[in-house]
């Protein structure tokens, strides 16, 4: 895999002389060599604006809206009941999952695609706890983080509601320190420990493997939370011996808004149990209409109703747009390389640019974080970060606003997706951020003005 830093990549294009950050011309020359910049033709961005936010988000793939135009005018329009079998609307969630197994170490027929990550998350939460009580009945704890994902939260409460059990959160704290608390959190009776791999507000990416053996040798069971990893960094479900994720289909595989979202089990605890949304599309025979459920084999009986074809269809199309014909079979490699290149510059630059407004929160080791890069204001900005994000928005430049996690303040976060930012994009991006962050027109009262999505 190739590991070079955006400094490395930097001094290749532009050698010796300078020590300063990375010129505009230096990142121009970057994007003509960088071996993955056509997929950016894959994508329909829009223009004078630097796309920002994919970890929330995903832009567009070409592809897409031709496709669900033929979706909605000859399968369903024309061609009505029959594409269930002649357009293979039937097959849709198992090709949509064969398509994304490679992405996340996983293999055909193991991933299903359907709901949402919040739905998806309560059936395999609760497979979990039933897997971790017959083994053990006194395991009934999950340990979390307080700064995970709220719905994550939500959802075990749920499931803890219904089963019994109850939640154990380890604070929010920084690197090192994080790892070692969730592993001193773990005991006898823990059930399961439920992690999200990047950190939605910091960037800060677990140790996958490292954890989850430690979590199998306290005896608990791992659910992995993929949000913010599938499409973006390197992910090796089998390699790391996880018993279970979830994931998103809209953030970094582009499957449009409220697009479906994915789950893996194990294959060694798949048929152990029966996941408690027991509708018929999981159903071992689903048009055989019988009144009893029994369960489909493998990973399809995590399916529940009837699939979103319209969503289905953009999702085949963002899963695709990762995969640019002749670079490799595994795309990731490259996407992570360029990822880290892209974070490293834009952190080079704003430190270099602003950094006395903004304090890095994302981990400074690329082998620490995901593919977003996320500063808490600081200085003149502090406790203005969200009407400099809206002022930000407003000059073309996207990202979000999250309330802090700590005393460190607001958080202003910022997403790089690799398949389709340029480096120049980046170099761009700080500009503007210096700007917005130097004039004090954020000060203008219309931006404090909070709209219902942040
Ligand atoms: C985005 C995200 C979700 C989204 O859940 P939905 O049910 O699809 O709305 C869940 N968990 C994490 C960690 C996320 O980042």
């Amino acid at each position: 895999m190739r590991t070079k830093t955006c400094r490395d990549e930097t001094r290749s294009a532009a050698p010796d002389h300078r020590t300063g950050p990375p010129t505009r011309d230096d990142c121009v020359a970057l994007d003509a060599v960088d071996p993955i910049g056509a997929l950016r033709d894959q994508f329909s961005l829009p223009e004078h604006m630097i796309y920002l936010d994919g970890n929330s988000l995903g832009a567009l793939p070409r592809a897409t809206a031709a496709r669900v135009a033929d979706v909605v005018t000859r399968e369903w329009g024309r061609d009505l009941i029959d594409s269930w079998n002649s357009a293979g609307w039937i097959d849709a969630p198992r090709r949509a999952g064969d398509a994304l197994a490679p992405l996340i170490g996983a293999r055909a027929g193991e991933v299903a695609v359907a709901d949402s990550t919040s739905i998806n998350l309560f059936k395999v939460l609760t497979v979990a706890m039933r897997l971790a009580a017959d083994h053990d009945p006194v395991r009934k704890v999950v340990v979390s983080e307080t700064d995970n994902f709220p719905t994550d939260l939500y959802i075990a409460e749920g499931v803890l509601g219904q089963g019994g059990g109850s939640l154990s959160l380890v604070p929010a704290t920084p690197g090192d320190v994080r790892t070692d608390a969730i592993v001193a959190a773990l005991g006898p009776t823990t059930a399961v420990l439920m992690l999200t791999h990047v950190n939605y507000r910091s960037g800060a990416m677990h140790d996958m493997k490292r954890l989850t053996q430690i979590a199998h040798e306290a005896g608990a069971l791992v659910v992995w939370d993929l949000a913010h990893s599938a499409g973006a960094v390197p992910i090796d479900l089998h390699a790391a011996d996880a018993d279970f994720a979830i994931g998103c289909g809209y953030k970094y595989l582009n499957g449009g808004p409220g697009a479906p979202a994915f789950l893996w089990v194990h294959p060694r605890h798949v048929e152990r149990f029966r996941q408690p949304l027991s509708g018929w599309m999981g159903h071992a025979a689903p048009f055989a209409f019988v009144p009893g459920y029994a369960p489909a084999a493998g990973v399809d009986r995590f399916l529940c109703g009837t699939p979103a074809i319209l969503s289905m269809a953009a999702l085949e199309c963002g899963i695709a747009s990762l995969k640019m014909p002749g670079v490799s079979d595994d795309p990731m490699p490259a996407l992570r390389a360029k990822s880290i290149a892209l974070t490293a510059l834009f952190i080079d630059l704003v430190e270099a640019r602003c950094g006395d407004a903004l304090l890095l929160a994302t981990p400074r080791d690329p082998a620490l974080r995901g593919s977003q890069v996320s500063f808490h204001a600081r200085g003149a900005i502090a406790g203005h970060g969200y009407p400099v994000m809206r002022a930000l928005i407003e000059r073309g430049v996207v990202g979000d606003f999250r309330k802090g996690a700590t005393d460190d303040g607001d958080i202003l976060r910022f997403g790089f997706t690799p398949a389709y930012l340029r480096y120049v994009d980046v170099f761009d991006a700080v500009d503007l951020i210096a700007d917005v962050v130097a004039n004090g027109r954020y000060r203008e009262e219309r931006f404090s003005v909070r709209a219902a999505v942040t």
